[in-house]
């Protein structure tokens, strides 16, 4: 049984409460994870991205963007240089670079009208980049449903992915008429989650993707611990569970379309590594 685990920031997980980040992708591996993609949060983040290496049999992919939550920390004219910094960034990136991310909107956050409107020219510019590119988007939104939905609409956005989906079942099936695929995290685990739960029954199996959302939404079996991608066990059985599916299939099925949605064609290292052969504590 192997996972991709399809928004994973493992580069922040140095700085948090994981002091071993190589532990934490041999853990990864011994759960059966054979692919991760990163995405970007902020500038910083993009040369960490590049320096990330992750161990034999696991797969990293990366994505750069600019988070909602860190368009909201700086200026309108910093954000503008930012975007183009990005466009070239992303048109000059190598093969490990797999999607435009994580961006997004988050009416949450961002609560006045100026806010608002400044997560969405900056979310709006990277929609442009995906549309130029054709790379997908690892989307953010919280309170934002509607307004993403249009802008979304407004000309043909490559199939894309909501990360952490937290809508109803009647926005994912409105994302997935329109091509793009749902990703569901620890969120859906949390006790009386009754939208998400909905959602999460509603997405057709070939739309449906897996991922931890590291460091943070640890699954609530695994509190009060830093979230890594080893826990997305815990969301593959919730999700299993729902759908009145096996965990297996579970596994297989959102492995299959994460290599669609981000363009991760064969060969794929799933077969070439058995853990079962190595002592991951000894590496
Ligand atoms: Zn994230």
């Amino acid at each position: 049984m192997y996972f991709f685990d399809t928004h994973a920031h493992v580069q922040r997980s140095r700085s948090g409460r994981c002091t071993n980040v190589a532990e934490l992708f041999l853990r990864a591996r011994k759960a059966g994870i054979r692919a991760i993609l990163a995405p970007a949060v902020d500038r910083a983040d993009w040369d960490e991205l590049v320096e990330m290496t992750a161990p034999r049999g696991v797969c990293l992919y990366v994505a750069y963007g600019l988070h909602p939550y860190f368009v909201l920390k700086i200026t309108v004219s910093r954000a503008r240089d930012l975007v183009e910094e990005l466009r070239l960034r992303v048109l000059n990136a190598g093969s490990e670079m797999r999607a435009i991310g994580e961006c997004g909107l988050d009416f949450l956050r961002a609560t006045s009208s100026e806010s608002r409107a400044h997560q969405v020219e900056v979310f709006r510019a990277q929609l442009e980049l995906a549309r130029h590119t054709g790379l997908p988007l690892s989307i953010h939104c919280v309170k934002a449903h509607g307004p993403l939905v249009e802008l979304l609409r407004e000309r043909p956005t490559p199939a894309s992915v909501m990360h952490a989906f937290s809508g109803s079942a009647e926005i994912a099936r409105e994302l997935v008429g329109a091509g793009h695929y749902i990703s569901f995290a620890g969120n859906l685990c949390v006790q009386g989650a009754r939208r998400v739960v909905e959602a999460a029954r509603a997405v057709p199996d070939e739309r449906l993707l897996l991922e931890t959302d590291t460091p943070d939404q640890t699954p609530p079996a695994r509190r009060p611990a830093a979230n890594e991608p080893a826990f997305i066990v815990d969301i593959a059985a919730r999700l299993a569970e729902l759908r009145g599916a096996s965990i297996e299939e579970i596994a297989t099925l959102t492995l299959d379309n994460g290599r669609r949605v981000f363009s991760v064609e064969a060969p794929f290292a799933l077969h070439d590594f058995d853990d079962r052969d190595h002592d991951v504590t000894s590496e």
